[in-house]
């Protein structure tokens, strides 16, 4: 009882605001033991995926298919990679051998130049005109500009020609193809994405006197564990002596993650844990208020109501004087 008092008042001393007063005077008036079950099955999965790389291709020997076969993306032997067993994520890329495919680029036709947009727009690949000047906006045209006095000088923008090439293209009429580097055409190779990942499913009993207190602390309390059992598919833990735990464990099972179809399991991992609850009561004539010790690291939870409260987060802590 004695232990129970200096938690909670361990606890109450961490919360600025909260006065320690009922904490060390008021009546344990009921100490219940609602022991806590959790209940977590890990599916560890493999998932594979193929995507392509496009760069444009200059030239040189590829690794096509012309006398091996590619390999199916599930054929790939990916041992050296492999991850310990459950690791939350590991994702790897691999090139896969004899995908390597060389074709006409299509931004140019595999012509490696594209008609300027500028001096030659919408002319399909292949199609253009050189030389092709526009108006100078210096001088209009004229090649001449007008002065105050009645005299011309020469335009030194067009040099007098009263037009100006494309400032695009340098009136080449063409521009190199930014997708093939100008070589016309695109070498395609396939890459294998292979993420592991371990997909949790995790389940709270809690008797009604622990109902009110968030799943989130069971999990992270320390419990013992009652069963853990490892399986390429795991199937619900049997208990000689509880109809309750058998259940429990059939339904942790029942709630598998569910996977999806590029991946394939690898394997699973069921365990049951019992958590150690105590729901106290505390009472003070006819007031009372409840807290709850959780876990063999005896974590204290008190959930909103507690009766000497002062500041509601706003803290000039005036608490401290009272005590
Ligand atoms: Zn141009
Ligand atoms: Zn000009
Ligand atoms: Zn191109």
């Amino acid at each position: 009882m004695v232990e129970i008092r200096e938690l909670l008042i361990d606890h109450i001393g961490h919360r600025c605001c909260w006065g320690s007063h009922p904490a060390r005077t008021w009546k344990i008036h009921a100490v219940e033991d609602c022991n806590v079950y959790v209940g977590t099955l890990e599916t560890f999965l493999e998932e594979r995926e193929v995507i392509r790389e496009t760069e444009p291709y200059l030239g040189g020997k590829i690794d096509g298919k012309d006398n091996t076969p590619e390999l199916g993306i599930w054929e790939l032997d990916l041992r050296s990679q492999f991850p310990v067993l459950f690791v939350p994520y590991k994702e790897t890329r691999v090139k896969i051998p004899n995908s390597e495919t060389v074709e006409k680029c299509s931004d140019c036709a595999g012509q490696g130049d594209i008609p300027c947009p500028t001096c030659n727009a919408d002319q399909e690949p292949g199609f253009y005109k050189e030389n092709q000047m526009s108006q100078c906006p210096a001088c209009y045209g004229r090649g001449l500009i007008a002065h105050r006095d009645g005299s011309d000088t020469i335009c030194t923008k067009c040099d007098g020609k009263g037009k100006i090439p494309c400032a695009t293209c340098g009136s080449r009429g063409l521009l190199k193809c930014k997708t093939c580097n100008g070589s016309g055409s695109l070498l395609t190779r396939k890459i294998a994405v292979v993420k592991w990942k371990t997909l949790s499913t995790r389940k709270v009993s809690a008797t009604s006197g622990a109902a009110s207190v968030p799943d989130e602390i069971f999990h992270r309390a320390k419990g013992v564990q009652l069963c853990n059992t490892q399986a390429y598919q795991c199937t619900p833990a049997y208990f000689a002596d509880s109809f309750f735990l058998n259940t429990f464990s059939s339904d942790v099972i029942a709630d598998r993650a569910s996977v999806p179809p590029t991946a394939r399991v690898i394997c699973e991992r069921h365990t049951i844990s019992v958590v150690p609850v105590t729901r106290v009561t505390m009472r003070h004539h006819r007031q009372s208020f409840s807290f709850y010790i959780v876990g063999y690291s005896r974590e204290v939870y008190l959930k909103d109501y507690y009766p000497a409260r002062f500041c509601w987060g706003l803290c000039p802590c005036l608490e401290w004087l009272k005590v």
